[in-house]
């Protein structure tokens, strides 16, 4: 199958800051990718290469199989087959609504142009609005409107820049629900930037972390959240607890209990980072011989409480303690000063070597 979009060897620089590094990316047709990573670690640089917007420094970009910017040519973003999305919305402002959406239509017939566009207003809920002028929308309406006028022309490839980030979390997570609806039902591939782990995983099919410029793991958001291929990646989706331990043969012996090694070679001084959905708590009573915390403060968040828990730390010297995150399903509230034993759920444990003893 031909990429819908395909970026290869792709540097960039701004000055002495290299901003993307040999960068290879692949978009399939119907598929939604997003870019994740944090804030100056090259995204929106690549998504504004592919688009035309920034000019290709070095490597290749193909849109539906065609070149559309090398060394020796570079192809206007009009030109490119692609619907651009960004968080300011970017609506013309003395445009009515369908105005907005007609005006990237300009090679259609009149007829088919109106219709059209009514078509994608409907589709995004706004044709109520068509006569309406952007100031009179809210932020969400106003993205709804940006989206129907980006997928208006039925381009080949959507690339969204943070499309949510200007609106607030209530609204954000029902234009985002519609979005991916309407861009499934349309089979656009999409490549869309976002900070945002949970708001990725919400999504994409496929997820690109990057950091420092390049591509540190890419996969479907299972295989990054369940498999992750270090303690940067495994960050980006979740809070981590975050021990030290020395391999021992197939074991990590951590403060907690024993890990699997994970094939780490004997002796090696490994990180270990626990979700805290991994610390699973009860009773002291009938425990065994499992580890006991004691409880710090509990919270309430919603579907989970968060428990803080304090826990000797001898390594650390005498009188050192543990402060470690669990995070327990429903309505769990223990009271401060109270001690839980530990269980430990060691698939959302993981091992990996320092990053100092890697390089
Ligand atoms: P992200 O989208 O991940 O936040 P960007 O691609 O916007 O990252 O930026 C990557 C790096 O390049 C950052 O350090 C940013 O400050 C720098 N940068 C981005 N655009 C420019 C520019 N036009 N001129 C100089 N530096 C830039």
């Amino acid at each position: 199958m031909t990429p819908a979009l395909h970026l290869e060897g792709v540097t960039h620089r701004y000055g002495s800051l290299t901003a993307v590094s040999d960068l290879a990316l692949t978009v399939e047709p119907g598929q939604v990718v997003c870019l994740l990573g944090p804030s100056g670690c090259g995204k929106s640089t690549v998504l504004r290469i592919a688009a035309g917007l920034e000019a290709l420094q070095s490597g290749v970009v193909w849109i539906n199989g065609k070149t559309v910017a090398d060394l020796d040519d570079q192809m206007p973003p009009e030109h490119r087959d692609v619907g651009l999305v960004f968080q300011d919305y970017a609506l013309f402002p003395h445009l009515s609504i369908l105005d907005n959406v007609l005006f990237g239509l300009n090679r259609w017939s009149r007829r088919e142009r109106r219709d059209r566009a009514m078509l994608m207003l409907e589709r995004v809920r706004m044709a109520d609005y068509a006569p309406a002028f952007p100031h009179q929308l809210s932020g969400g309406q106003q993205q709804r409107v940006a989206l129907a006028r980006a997928l208006a022309p039925g381009p080949g490839v959507m690339l969204l820049d943070e499309p949510y980030s200007g609106l607030d979390a209530r609204l954000r997570d029902a234009v985002r629900d519609e979005v991916l609806h309407l861009l499934k039902t349309t089979g656009c591939a999409t490549l869309m930037v976002t900070h945002d782990s949970e708001e990725a995983m919400f999504m994409a099919d496929r997820i690109v972390v990057m950091r420092d410029g390049r591509v540190v793991q890419a996969g479907s958001p299972s295989e990054l959240y369940c498999s992750p291929k270090d303690a940067f990646v495994a960050g980006f989706f979740s809070e981590l607890n975050n021990l030290e331990g020395r391999v021992r043969g197939a074991v990590v012996v951590t403060e907690l209990g024993s890990v699997p090694s994970a094939g780490l070679p004997d002796g090696a001084l490994v990180e270990v980072v626990i979700r805290p959905e991994a610390l699973r708590l009860g009773p002291t009573k009938g425990a065994g011989d499992k580890q006991f915390a004691t409880v710090v403060q509990s919270r309430l968040l919603g579907r989970t409480s968060l428990v803080h828990l304090s826990f000797p730390w001898p390594v650390r010297g005498n009188g050192h303690r543990l402060h470690l995150h669990a995070r327990v399903p429903g309505v769990f509230l223990p009271e401060p000063g109270q001690v839980v034993s530990i269980d430990l759920d060691l698939s959302q444990i993981f091992v990996f070597t320092p990053p100092d003893a890697a390089n």
